[in-house]
Order: C-alpha cells, then structure tokens, then sequence
C-alpha cells in the first residue's frame, strides 16, 4: 500500500484510498500509460522540451503507445535516435503485472493482475463468433456488496486509475497479438492511419462489467475510456463500449454527456422490497429514480437500447408476476431497452441458487411476448470463476457485520 493517496471519490460515501493520478514510482520516471496526450506534452515540455518539440513529440509517442502496442521509446523509429534514450531515462510505457493467465473449455479467458503497489484485479475475454468482448474492471474490490456477487464481499481496496483501466485493454491486445506489424511510414500513408476498423480483429467490444462500480471511478473510467475511442488511441467506436451500473443515479447523467457509450443498469428486481435486499445501493438511488434517469439517458434511443440486466434468482425474482411487472416498468417509463437475462453464477458461501432453465426460459417468454428482447446470457468461463459476478482476489474479506452496515451506510447516507 505504498504508493495511495487519500482522495475522497465524487459520489462516494466515505472517503477511500485511491492512487494519484501519477503514481511515483521508485526509480522517478513517470509511467504515460492512461495519460491523456495533453498531459503528455506537458511532461514533455517540463522536462525542457520547447513547445513546439512537445506537441510534435507527444504526437508520435501517443501514436507508438495506442497505436503500436510499443512499450519500448527504442522502438519508436521516426523519433530522433539520440531523443529516445532521453526518454527512456524520464519515462517508462507501463502495462500492470500479469500474475496468472487461465483459459476455460469455451475459450473465455481470465488474468489476475497487479498494480504496482500490489493489489489484485482481473480481467475476462470472451470470444464468441461474430466479435470478442474485453470485460474490465473499475476498482479492486466493490463498496455495494450486491447479494449475489462475489466482488461485493471484497472489500474496496482502491479505484483503478486510467492507466490501470486502459492497461487492462493493451494487455489483452499484446495477449491476442493485435497489435499492427510492419513499418510506421506504411501505417502514416495508408488511408486508415488513425481510424482503425474492428473488421478482423479478435477484440471487438469492450465491456466495463469487471470487478466494481464504474460510476464510482468517473473521472479514471472517463479518461480510460477516451483513449479507447480516441482516433488517435485505441479507436474503438463507443457504439462498442458498454457501460454497467448498479445504479449510480447522479453520475447517469454525466457518463452519456461526457463519455457516450452503451449504458446497462443492473436492475434485478421489479419492486422496491426485493431490490433493497439484493442491490443495497437500491435504498438510496430507488427504481423510480432510477428508471426516470435511464429514460432521461443521452443518446438513448430505439436503435441505441439500454440494457437491464436481471439475474435470474431461484424463487427470489424469477416468477412469472416478476416477468411482468418488469414489462410493466418498461412501459411506463417509455424505456428503449432490451433485457438481459443472467442465470446466477454460483460461489462458494452464495446465499442463493440459479433458477432453472425452464424458468428462465419462461420469463424470457413473457418479456419477449410483450415486444421487448430477452436473452439468457449463456454464461462463460464457470470452469474458471471467470462468469459475472464470479470475480475475487485474495484481498481482505469483509465479515458478514461489515457488510451489513455498508449496506445500511448506503441507505442512510
Ligand atoms: N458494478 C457494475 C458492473 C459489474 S457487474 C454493476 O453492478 O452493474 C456485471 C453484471 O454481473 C451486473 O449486472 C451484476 O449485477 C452481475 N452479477 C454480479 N454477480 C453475479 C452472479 N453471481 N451471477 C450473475 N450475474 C452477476
Ligand atoms: Fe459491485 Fe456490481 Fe458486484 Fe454490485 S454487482 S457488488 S455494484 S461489482
């Protein structure tokens, strides 16, 4: 825990130990990964680059960083030879540490990873025929202890910065072998230079449904984020971008405005008495408010859905009455959505089991029938604990006490 600051999160309840924008890191070179390029001209002209050397330099390095793949400045062929090792001595291109890579039977793909001040995260890739989905986390941990998930029974460790929320998407390009070969002056002339399309590439979409609540790291994800759309970064269009969120009303508004991509809400109960048990966040932010701010969501719209996502609890939200009133809630708020329906993934100490296909298969039924798509999200990686909600490092447990007054925090706060 050596290198966290204490900077309260907007929207938090309490104060918790997040890193700094710029992590120190033992040997004084500052890390540029998740930094935005205007930031990186500014590094550069600090360190006595003049203004114009700065934006030229910042330029190609954020090209070789998002576009290359490159963490080495040695590599970067049209910067002056005798400029790169002045780089090098002053910055490093960093990706967080890969602690252990699994793959499951289905070709899912799950790597616990490390920050450089040691705390564990992970990430998921979900290949399926016609794209491949990046799940990636916002934060070590989770403060909102949803029932049925298994990162809400960490505690909070701290928020990801953007480097470690962009690192995560880098490190998944150097696993797959995405990144472009060949020489820069080819990558400059060709049409494409900057706008990369997705045609052929295994990692097509990105998903921000890993491990904690991105509405809770704004500014990181946001960050994070504009390098993964940025032409001049990731360029990944925002129509591949979706967003997850237990329900973070105030910052609904804010994530459509400032970063535009797909949102999803987890909304899991149709009524206020069984929400609060399961999404404690509920008795805060409850489903009134929360369907009006989705209604009131930018860019929404029947070609753009929001998506509810809704776990499938055996005997808890999962009747046919459950499936209805979820039309109902639809309806009244004129929502363009689309339901997504998640079979509980089971871990160890769960209080609660999966509905049975056939159920599910029926609330589907009924939701379908009432003109509004409801697929089961087949779930992948189970064999490796790599499915929704299956996410947990070995970080610190919070006892059952603990988690009962967070819960109870939330609602009173
Ligand atoms: N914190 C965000 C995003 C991460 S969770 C959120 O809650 O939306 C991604 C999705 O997986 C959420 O819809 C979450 O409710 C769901 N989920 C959590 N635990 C699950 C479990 N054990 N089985 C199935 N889905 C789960
Ligand atoms: Fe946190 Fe999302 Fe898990 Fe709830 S479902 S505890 S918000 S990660």
């Amino acid at each position: 825990m050596a290198d966290t600051a204490l900077m309260p999160i907007p929207g938090q309840v309490d104060p918790v130990p997040v890193a700094r924008d710029i992590t120190p890191r033992a040997d004084g070179r500052v890390d540029l990964l998740g930094l935005p390029k205007a930031q990186i001209r500014a590094l550069l002209a600090e360190a006595g680059l003049d203004e114009k050397q700065a934006k030229l330099r910042a330029k190609q390095v954020f090209h070789w960083i998002y576009h290359r793949g490159v963490t080495d400045f040695e590599a970067m062929t049209d910067i002056a030879k005798t400029m790169r090792p002045w780089l090098a001595e002053r910055f490093v291109i960093g990706r967080p540490e890969v602690v252990e890579a699994q793959h499951s039977v289905d070709g899912t793909r799950k790597w616990l990873l490390r920050t450089a001040d040691g705390h564990d995260f992970e990430m998921v890739f979900i290949p399926d025929a016609d794209r491949g989905t990046l799940c990636v986390s916002s934060q070590v941990g989770c403060t909102l202890n949803c029932r049925f998930c298994h990162t809400g029974t960490m505690k909070l460790v701290r928020n990801l910065t953007a480097g470690e929320i962009v690192g995560q998407v880098m490190l998944a390009r150097d696993a797959l072998g995405e990144w472009p070969k060949g020489s820069m002056a080819g990558l400059e002339e060709s049409e494409d230079a900057g706008h990369y399309s997705s045609d052929g590439r295994l990692l097509t979409n990105i998903v921000m449904m890993g491990m904690g609540e991105p509405l809770y790291n704004f500014d990181n994800v946001k960050g994070a984020l504009q390098i993964v759309m940025d032409g001049d970064g990731l360029a990944l269009s925002k129509r591949r971008i979706t967003l997850s969120t237990s329900g973070v009303v105030p910052m609904m508004a804010r994530c459509g405005e400032e970063i535009g991509v797909n949102l999803a809400v987890s909304l899991h109960a149709t009524n206020k008495e069984i929400r609060d048990e399961i999404v404690p966040l509920n008795k805060k932010y409850g489903i009134e408010e929360l369907l009006e701010a989705c209604a009131a969501y930018p860019g929404a719209s029947n070609a753009r859905r929001i998506t509810f996502e809704y776990v499938m609890l055996k005997g808890k939200n999962d009747s046919d009455d459950h499936a209805r009133e979820l039309v109902e809630l639809i309806r009244r708020y004129k929502l363009p959505a689309k339901v997504n329906l998640i079979p509980f993934n089971p871990w160890p100490g769960a209080a609660y089991d999966t509905s049975t296909p056939e159920r599910v298969k029926r609330f589907s039924e009924i939701v379908f029938e009432a003109g509004i798509s409801a697929p089961v999200r087949t779930p992948r990686g189970r064999d490796i604990d790599a499915a929704c909600g299956q996410l947990k490092t070995a970080a610190e447990r919070k006892s059952r006490a603990e988690r009962d007054r967070e819960a109870a925090g939330v609602a009173a706060a």
